[in-house]
């Protein structure tokens, strides 16, 4: 049986801070990043750049 190889890479979506809307999809290093990632990022929705924060990635 092979073992599933345990990737530090992890897939994340960022979600806006005001409408909650996953707007953007990164990849993040688990090794090197500890915590949760904050990003100020365009939302189309909003039309204005808001804090777009880590969130989990279907
Ligand atoms: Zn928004």
């Amino acid at each position: 049986m092979a073992k599933k190889a345990k990737t530090a890479i992890e897939i994340i979506a960022l979600q806006c801070s005001e409408c909650k809307r996953k707007n953007y999809t990164t990849y993040k290093n688990r090794k090197n990043i500890q915590g949760k990632m904050e990003f100020s990022k365009y939302c189309p929705f909003d039309r204005k750049h808001t804090l777009h924060k880590e969130t989990r990635a279907k």
